[in-house]
């Protein structure tokens, strides 16, 4: 399936209930929520939850329990940048080692160069998506908030090279989130057509409602293609460094995790009451007080969480990121 399908797939699938079949597909679980970058679109450089890496023991048994219950395809990523986990690598070979047929990251390609990306390879890796976000120096270091353009760059076409020359077995990706500073379709055709299999182009989005203030600067000014019911609580099953499972890929604070799998068995947890609770919820178009709610509305309500006990957020007031002076100054020195 191409890239753009496997995406749009993810967000369009129907047949939702509040008691849902374990899915054969989108486990994500997150090894780290740290970043090397501080991308204007993403909400990871605002996020209070502490930072940290999954523990090894938990992921293993995550990856085992998710394939016993029909689990076939794993994403090493999350909110944050897998390749600073330097266990990657041993991840992936379990994920192989246990059954799984597929088995993909994104990653901002920093630390993507061909001697790691070989070793991901050879461990298992069936694809990686670079996530470049600008066609030149300039606009990566406004949109990345760091200055690896060129970096990023040569490691990309350098593991495409390598991939294409020796016929290996490796898909190669980039997603392009878009702004409307960073909509240049001809410069960023020219950049990737001959660096990789596929890129997809998207309009940077308000990350769960937490970056309400993006859409003044993309996505035709706050219009969110989420619809509900949203297939994540449905479909999705994501796993945090913290080992809870939680509704939603883009939910940077846990205010939708539902169970704690050091505590609760996957198989349990998966239809637990407080996630058939949300999918109730979102069935009925009732997600009011969620950040579901901010996420399709693109309001700004103090949201609450769905599992007290696993959300550690102490202060909601200041949840929203209002980074949007970054941007604007950026704008302006444009
Ligand atoms: S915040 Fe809620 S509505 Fe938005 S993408 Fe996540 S699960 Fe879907």
């Amino acid at each position: 399936m191409k890239l753009k399908e496997r995406i749009s797939k993810k967000v369009s699938d129907s047949g939702f209930n509040t008691f849902m079949s374990f899915p054969k597909k989108n486990l994500l679980i997150e090894v780290t929520n740290y970043c090397n970058n501080r991308c204007i679109f993403c909400y990871n450089d605002c996020m209070k939850r502490e930072r940290k890496f999954i523990d090894k023991d938990l992921c293993y048994r995550v990856l085992s329990d998710a394939y016993q219950l029909g689990m076939r395809e794993v994403g090493f990523y999350v909110t944050g940048e897998p390749l600073l986990d330097k266990r990657l690598k041993d991840f992936i070979k379990r994920a192989k080692l246990i059954g799984y047929e597929y088995i993909y990251i994104t990653t901002n390609g920093i630390l993507a160069n061909l001697s790691r990306v070989k070793e991901l390879y050879e461990a298992g890796l069936n694809s990686i998506k670079y996530s470049i976000n600008a066609s030149n120096e300039k606009d990566y270091l406004m949109i990345h908030g760091t200055d690896n353009f060129t970096r990023v760059v040569n490691n990309l076409e350098e593991v495409y090279n390598w991939k294409t020359s020796n016929n290996i077995n490796l898909k190669v990706y980039v997603s392009y989130i878009m702004i409307d500073a960073t909509n240049k379709k001809s410069e960023i055709d020219k950049l990737f057509k001959n660096k990789c299999d596929e890129y997809v182009v998207m309009s940077a989005i308000n990350q769960g409602g937490l970056i309400p203030s993006i859409c003044e600067i993309s996505h035709e000014k706050g219009i969110n293609s989420f619809k509900l019911p949203c297939s994540y609580p449905f479909k999705s099953v994501v796993v945090t460094c913290e080992g809870y499972l939680t509704g939603c890929c883009m939910d940077f604070e846990n205010l939708l995790a539902y169970a704690d799998l050091s505590k609760e068995k996957l198989e349990d947890a998966w239809n637990n009451s407080i996630i058939r609770e949300l999918r109730k919820r979102q069935l009925e178009g009732n997600v009011n007080g969620t950040i579901c709610s901010n996420c399709i509305y693109n309001s700004l309500e103090i949201p609450n969480e769905i599992n007290t006990k696993l959300c550690k957020l102490k202060n909601k007031n200041n949840i929203f990121c209002k980074d949007l002076d970054r941007i604007r100054r950026s704008n302006e020195s444009y």
